[in-house]
């Protein structure tokens, strides 16, 4: 079978999974079977998108099929909500699973069966040791652990108390069942492990059918036989579990699934993992699952991210067995080169300060011409008003500029971006604070578009806002979530310390070209020297819009690619 490129570039080809797969396809599988299994027991995070990518790209490019299974075995910390969350964010990142979406819910039946296969043949027993109990009998890595009185109990008893469990006479943690392995076993999860707990408790799906609910590690595997999956792919920290899954699947004799693991995802200045993710939104610390900080699809998404600079992200990162730690900058690196590509051109004042043109003549107005992306003429031009009265970004002008600065200061020239050269005239000041109130220019009307033709040097080029049509916006610039590149490292202190009191910050009353003060959707700009942003789909309202900053540019033009660029 021939990889199909995906929509982005070439396959990653040469990871070791992908290598086991083609291998497998030579000898005896016919197309890879793949799943992607979350627990809707939160919002999917970049973490996923790994996952993702991974299960749903391999099915691709082999021509194989891959399954969105909830893995909803938990009643306690489920819910409907994140599973819908979790189907948007799958969509969204632009994968399919057509007709395949199950419920490890839907195989409890066929759990249950099983488990009193187990039970008759005497390889499971219902314990009624108390967690706690369990903890301690099972003893330490350099310690064999001990076995449970209940370990004697007869099949016919095991099998009563197993119904009874099922029919709910007994109370929440009164009875477990657990396999019957071996509690010497040099692998913990070989100990015994249990495989039922009672759970008074009612399912999304099933209801109150049920009043014990399988394991993780009891249900994964089967789940992954039942419905005939050729690579369960996982993260490493399974590999330890791998002879637990192949026990049951042996004692069972059902369809043999092949575990390969490879290294979960770790990016710096932020955590991964549903549970802490979920404490920063309960406690407050962040607006909610999508907050824009938030590693989460949803939070990206509305940050700015595509998809597209998402699976370009897990493509270059790859696949590996190693654990490590992702700088976040390879994250942005991704978003800036998709952005590039794709994002509008415009330009927004963050800071104002007035310019006025001295030698405009009064109420005249213009249009000029400015390219919507430099790198796609496709994307064609705009019309950008122009008059007496400007906004440009109050750091755009020194009174006493240092040397090399290439910007607004007393009798230096500028260039607006396509517009004028400008030269400083003068400037006003607030006469209590001193605060520079309005600079005044003189403009060189022979150099419309931004050109001089005399050729005469001119260095910076700025970006401007004009006053009367200016639209007014507030933008969020968004920060590091953490102060520290590993933020779960610190074992004696709450990882909420670090987090980063300016990972926020927002800025009312930016002037911005006026197209911006009725867009609509999901288009990404580029604010020129200022970044990549995105209109906020939940706080921006007519008349009000806000912006998110996906990302500042790594380099603003301003200065250093003037020559080229201008
Ligand atoms: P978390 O640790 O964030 O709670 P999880 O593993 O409990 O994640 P699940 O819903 O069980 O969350 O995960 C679904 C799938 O996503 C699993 O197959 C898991 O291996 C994978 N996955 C989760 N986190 C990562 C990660 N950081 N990198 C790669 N894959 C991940
Ligand atoms: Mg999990």
């Amino acid at each position: 079978m021939k990889p199909k490129a995906d929509k982005d570039g070439p396959p990653e080809s040469g990871d070791f999974i992908r290598a086991r797969i083609r291998s497998d396809l030579q000898s005896d599988i016919a197309k890879p079977v793949t799943r992607f299994p979350p627990e809707p027991n939160g919002y999917l995070h970049i973490g996923h998108a790994k996952s993702i990518c991974l299960n749903f790209g391999i099915a691709e490019e082999f021509g194989g099929t891959c399954n969105l299974r909830f893995d909803d075995t938990n009643p306690s910390k489920e819910d409907v909500r994140y599973e819908e969350a979790i189907r948007e964010d799958v969509r969204w990142l632009g994968f399919d699973w057509e007709d395949r979406v199950y419920y490890a819910s839907d195989y409890f039946e066929q759990l249950y069966e099983y488990a009193l296969r187990l039970i008759s043949e005497g390889k499971a027993y219902v314990d009624d040791l108390s967690a706690e109990e369990i903890r301690k009998y099972r003893g330490t890595l350099s310690e064999p652990g001990r076995e449970s009185p209940s370990r004697e109990r007869s099949v016919e008893e095991n099998l009563k108390l197993f119904r009874a469990m099922r029919d709910g006479d007994f109370d929440d943690g009164q009875y477990v069942l657990r396999a019957k392995i071996d509690m010497a076993s040099g692998n913990m999860n070989m100990r015994d492990p249990v495989m039922y707990r009672i759970m008074k408790k009612s399912h999304a799906r099933t209801g109150n059918s049920w009043s014990i609910y399988p394991m993780y590690d009891w249900a994964h595997g089967q789940s992954d036989s039942i419905e005939g999956i050729t690579h369960s792919l996982c993260t490493l920290e399974f590999e330890d579990h791998r002879p637990l899954y192949d026990w049951f699947i042996a004692q069972l004799g059902i369809y043999h699934s092949r575990q390969i693991e490879f290294a979960r995802l770790n990016l710096s200045y932020t955590i991964l993992s549903k549970r802490n993710l979920m404490k920063l939104v309960s406690e407050g610390y962040v607006s909610g699952w999508d907050d824009p900080r938030m590693p989460t699809i949803s939070g990206l998404r509305r940050r700015g991210y595509t998809p597209e600079s998402i699976r370009d992200f897990c493509r270059k990162i790859g696949i590996t067995k190693q654990d490590s730690v992702i700088d976040m900058q390879l994250l942005e690196h991704s978003v800036r080169e998709d952005l590039n590509k794709r994002a509008q051109r415009v330009m927004a004042v963050l800071d104002p300060l007035k310019v006025v043109i001295v030698n405009y003549p009064e109420g005249a107005e213009e249009e000029l011409d400015a390219v919507n992306n430099p790198e796609d003429p496709s994307m064609g031009k705009r019309k950008v008003p122009f008059s007496k009265e400007l906004f440009i970004e109050r750091d755009d002008f020194m009174e006493n500029p240092p040397k090399k600065f290439y910007r607004l200061s007393p009798g230096s020239e500028v260039r607006l971006r396509y517009a004028y050269i400008v030269r400083c005239v003068g400037f006003e000041r607030h006469p209590e604070t001193g605060e520079v109130t309005e600079v005044h220019c003189e403009y060189d009307p022979d150099t419309r578009g931004g050109t001089a033709p005399d050729g005469r040097k001119v260095r910076g080029t700025i970006h401007w806002v004009c006053a009367k049509s200016a639209s007014t916006v507030t933008v969020r610039l968004y920060d590091r979530l953490f102060t520290v590149p590993a933020p779960m490292a610190d074992k004696q202190r709450e990882f909420t310390e670090f987090l980063n009191p300016e990972s926020l910050r927002i800025i009312e009353d930016c002037a911005a070209e006026p197209l911006l003060g009725d867009c609509s959707g999901e288009i990404n700009y580029q604010f020129e020297r200022k970044g990549y942003f995105i209109l906020d789909s939940a706080d921006s309202a007519p008349g009000a819009p806000v912006f998110n900053r996906t990302v500042s540019l790594r380099d603003s033009w301003g200065r250093r690619s003037e020559g080229k660029r201008a």
